[in-house]
């Protein structure tokens, strides 16, 4: 497509949104460079821009000719659906059916946490959002980004914009645009530069269109159940109906039809994996049948399956700075080890944050195999072990020493 690609840089600290949605940009090179990625994107060509999740590939929503640029960048298969991003309430409004009013329950979850990393499922107007976009499905998923220059580029382009990761399909999302340029280079025209992104992973995708009110998660993501449940129950206290249950899609919940369709987030296709082998370690509830390993048969298992020069297996390290297997993995002298710095135990949040950027950053460094090691199912952890559990090849159970 576009020969060379142009990376913009923007000040975030320069774009304010009034309370109306309306956006001030004071600094003109910030300026200058959204005014260049509208332009792109009404030419229907695809821009690369950050989000607080992480970096997306934008374009035009309502228009299937620029959004089948996203698949054919991004080589996406066409039955996997795309979000729509807006920037303002107003915006959201114009892509409903007209007699559609929202629920108490998606009230609330727009109120607390728009803009930011909540999509929520909408019922889908065929007349207007094209099929490409929904993949056929009777829903069309939308969120509001609060990322600075994700809702300045919406709302200087004046149009919703359909925008998955910014990265070839089946690999980490990008979380920096440095990640952006080594996957995208030549590909497409503009980067938007807005530094690193807050939260890491993508957003939670929920859906609450059933009858009988409940919210199903049917992808953890930004926004954690433990925020979801929080907000409900506040907001439903004093109401006549019951308080929604909250329902995560394979804890709670599987539904065979979910399973087969490829709107089941990361289900039917590889997902977030490096061209490197990724190993899940992990230390509690070995399935029954499974004997756990120690540290070092763990790891002369490794030398022996992963091809690796003659002379070092290089490993890449995914490991909490406070975990207590890392000093029994790292005594062994003979393996060189590339740790990626990744938070402490109690810091899902901040692991959230490094877990793309660490696998993609090991992948560059030639590491021969990259271990992550399991957290906590809970808050942040959820979303966390969701992606870490698709883009691992084979999981391993090691008893702490
Ligand atoms: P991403 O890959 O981050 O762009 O997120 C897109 C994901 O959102 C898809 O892979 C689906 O899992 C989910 N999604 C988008 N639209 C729908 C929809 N209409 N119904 C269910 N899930 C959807
Ligand atoms: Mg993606």
């Amino acid at each position: 497509m576009a020969a060379a690609t142009q990376v913009l840089a923007c000040d975030s600290a320069s774009i304010v949104f009034s309370s109306d949605d309306q956006v001030a940009i004071s600094s003109p090179e910030t300026l200058a460079a959204l005014h260049a990625a509208a332009a792109c994107l009404k030419d229907l060509l695809p821009v690369a821009f950050p989000t607080e999740t992480v970096y997306g590939l934008g374009a035009i929503a309502l228009n299937a000719t620029a959004a089948s640029k996203i698949f054919s960048t991004k080589g996406r298969p066409a039955d996997n659906p795309l979000i729509v991003h807006v920037s303002s309430r107003r915006m959201l409004q114009t892509l409903l059916p007209q007699n559609y009013a929202l629920s108490p329950s998606y009230e609330l979850l727009i109120e607390h946490f728009w803009p930011g990393p909540l999509t929520l499922l909408f019922p889908c107007d065929h007349c207007l959002i094209p099929d490409i976009i929904t993949a056929g499905q009777p829903t069309v998923a939308i969120r509001m980004p609060s990322h600075p220059v994700a809702r300045a580029l919406i709302s200087v382009t004046d149009a919703p914009l359909a925008a998955p990761s910014a990265n070839s399909s089946g690999k980490p999302s990008p979380t920096r645009a440095e990640h952006v340029v080594n996957d995208l280079n030549g590909k497409i025209t503009i980067i938007l530069d807005g530094g690193p992104c807050e939260v890491g992973l993508e957003s939670t995708v929920v859906d609450g269109l059933h009858e009988d009110g409940n919210i199903r998660i049917l992808r953890p993501g930004g926004i954690t159940v433990e925020d979801i449940k929080r907000v409900l129950v506040n907001g439903f206290s004093d109401a006549d109906t019951p308080i929604p249950q909250i329902l995560v899609h394979r804890r709670d919940f599987s539904d065979d039809a979910l399973e087969q369709a490829p709107t089941t987030p990361g289900m039917k296709y590889r997902h977030y994996s490096p061209s490197v082998p990724v190993t899940l370690m992990r230390m509690s509830n070995a399935p029954p049948g499974i004997e756990p390993l120690s540290p070092s048969a763990f790891l002369e298992d490794l030398k022996l399956s992963i091809p690796h020069s003659p002379d070092t297996l290089r490993v890449g390290l995914l490991m909490p700075s406070d975990s207590i297997l890392m000093k029994s993995l790292i005594s062994d002298t003979t393996i060189q080890w590339h740790e990626f710095p990744f938070g402490l135990v109690s810091e899902p949040a901040i692991i959230a944050r490094r877990l793309f950027d660490g696998l993609l950053t090991l992948e560059r460094e030639g590491v021969d195999v990259i271990l992550v090691e399991e957290v906590s199912e809970e808050n942040e952890g959820l979303a966390i072990m969701n992606r870490v559990k698709k883009a691992a090849g084979s999981s391993q159970w090691i008893t702490i020493p």
